[in-house]
């Protein structure tokens, strides 16, 4: 339902936690944040308001530069603390947030089983970041390379951010059917479902196009499509006002 994500040189959590706030009048059932801890990614997620998010927030970490946050609105799996995002991989070292449905995802979920893959919820968007580290695994690709190659095979609509624990000062997102814009400040970037978490930050965006992977690593921005050849980005000026 709403996405907010953050990279840059300040605290992701107050940006992050105040920019689902901005979307909560979409409708949710839940809301999570991921966030990376020296070492430790951690996610956090609640069912209910955003405020009772904040509330078990009260005594977490939360000096971490980047940062994804999600309200949900539940199509696969009912809304409880589990099923709400982010969703971690198997090996706990990548977080997704996710927006729409993945159709296919009964079908990637059997054959996960059974190479061993152990699920945390009932949702379609955890059977996503499970497949993209599986295909990372098999294939040796890097991750934005798995992403690609599982976004091929995926039936259905999508608008994802994911955090690597090893990776902190990067962030992948993806889009089909599902929107998803990019805000640019200085030494910072912001990513949303709309544009209302971003304009008081920022008014230099770029939406991405259906079929287009994000990458902000090192400060730096990259798109480029599901075959990997880049395209320049085209920022445009919000016009919307606060
Ligand atoms: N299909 C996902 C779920 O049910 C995402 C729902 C949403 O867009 O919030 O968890």
């Amino acid at each position: 339902c709403g996405i907010v994500a953050y990279i840059g040189n300040k605290q992701a959590y107050p940006i992050v936690v105040k920019g689902l706030k901005r979307l909560e009048y979409r409708g949710y059932d839940s809301s999570g944040v991921a966030l990376i801890d020296g070492n430790q990614l951690n996610i956090y997620k609640k069912k209910g308001k955003v405020s009772e998010l904040e509330a078990i927030m009260a005594d977490k970490p939360t000096t971490s530069t980047v940062g994804i946050g999600h309200t949900r609105w539940a199509t696969h799996g009912e809304p409880n603390d589990r099923n709400a995002h982010p969703h971690f991989s198997n090996d706990h070292s990548l977080a997704i947030i996710h927006n729409g449905i993945i159709e296919n995802y009964g079908a990637i979920k059997q054959n996960l089983l059974k190479k061993g893959h152990q699920f945390a919820s009932d949702t379609d968007t955890e059977v996503l970041i499970h497949f993209i580290e599986e295909i990372r695994k098999e294939t040796g690709e890097n991750l934005e390379g798995a992403v690609r190659i599982a976004l091929k095979e995926i039936v259905g609509a999508y608008a994802i951010v994911i955090l690597d624990r090893d990776a902190p000062q990067q962030l992948i997102a993806a889009r089909k059917g599902s929107p998803l814009v990019i805000g640019l400040g200085v030494d910072e970037f912001f990513f949303a479902s709309d544009a209302t978490p971003i304009i008081e930050y920022t008014k230099d965006v770029v939406y991405l196009d259906d079929y287009q992977v994000a990458m902000v690593r090192d400060n730096k921005l990259t798109i480029s499509d599901l075959d990997n050849l880049p395209t320049i980005p085209y920022i445009q000026k919000l016009e919307m006002e606060l």
